[in-house]
């Protein structure tokens, strides 16, 4: 990775704070935007250049966009009259169908980093959050391949395995390993919350199932509004999935479902390509 770039990060929450902190520790140039004086005044401990200002990241070569997906749409606007063309800039939205409305005067490659926790802002970010995660990027036809290459470099500097897609393959994986799955905990956790007894003795396994119940609400209502389709197909999926264990050949179906499951995930990090 050329260390004369100059970076810009809006957001510094769990995913812009992350990578803030992951390139401030690497000795890059980092230039940071943010809406609140607390995360300010907290990220200038790791880097001076932290500012209210959009325009304070004008002159970056390289512009991360990790505010909630609901501000993402404005921010791309806005960066149209501020950034240089020869700017390579790239969003972490969990969707990636919606950012790819239309071309920018920029070069705009969006992109989501498969990695976070349940936790928000920039006290819950840290700067190992992408080491062994995929990545995802979604570049529109026709983008330069030399900027696909120079943001996959940092990707991979960052810790990550960029994965090129589309964003409707995108849209659909994630909401079967993501939204719906979310939405699972939640309504786990619902179906359960009145019967005292069952949530004394609850361990281990109802902990699992329903950490994704404590997800990042603002999130949460973007994802659910935002992929509603992708989302309702998987339930359907998940409907036959249950129907076809319980009736056809359960113990032999199980039997390889923990095989392949055991070997998906090797010490945490997914192993699949
Ligand atoms: P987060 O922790 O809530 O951080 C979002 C940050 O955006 C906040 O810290 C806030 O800054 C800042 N912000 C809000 N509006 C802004 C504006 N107008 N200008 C500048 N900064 C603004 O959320 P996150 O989990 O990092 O998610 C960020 C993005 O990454 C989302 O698009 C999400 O879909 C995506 N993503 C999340 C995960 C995950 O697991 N959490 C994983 C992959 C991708 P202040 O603190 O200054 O108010």
């Amino acid at each position: 990775m050329d260390k004369n770039l100059k970076f810009g990060i809006i957001g510094l929450g769990l995913i812009g704070g992350s990578i803030f902190k992951a390139l401030c520790a690497l000795k890059c140039n980092v230039y940071g935007v943010s809406k609140s004086k607390r995360t300010i005044d907290a990220a200038k401990k790791y880097c001076k250049n932290v500012s209210y200002s959009m325009d304070y990241i004008k002159d970056c070569d390289i512009i991360f966009i990790c505010t909630p997906m609901n501000k993402i749409l404005n921010i791309l606007e806005e960066l149209e009259s501020i950034l240089q063309p020869t700017a390579i800039v790239t969003d972490t939205a969990s969707l990636k169908g919606f950012v790819c409305n239309k071309k920018r005067p920029y070069n705009f490659i969006p992109s989501h980093p498969m990695a976070g926790t349940e936790n928000k802002g920039f006290s819950a970010s840290y700067e190992t959050l992408f080491q062994g995660a995929k990545w995802a990027l979604t570049p529109f036809r026709g983008t330069n391949t030399k900027d696909i290459k120079t943001l996959k470099g940092i990707i991979e500097v960052l810790g990550a395995k960029p994965i090129i897609t589309t964003p409707e393959k995108h849209d659909e994986a994630v909401a079967l390993i993501s939204h719906m799955p979310m939405l699972l905990a939640q309504a786990l956790y619902k179906t359960t919350k009145d019967n005292a007894l069952a949530l004394s003795l609850a361990s281990s396994g109802f902990r699992d199932m329903t950490r994704l119940a404590l997800s990042n609400e603002e999130m949460a209502n973007d994802m659910i509004n935002m992929n509603s389709q992708n989302i309702q197909k998987s339930f359907c999926k998940l409907c036959a999935s249950v129907g076809d264990l319980i009736k056809n050949d359960y113990p032999d179906q199980i039997k390889n479902i923990k095989k392949q499951r055991k070997k998906m995930y090797v010490d945490g990090i997914n192993k699949l390509k």
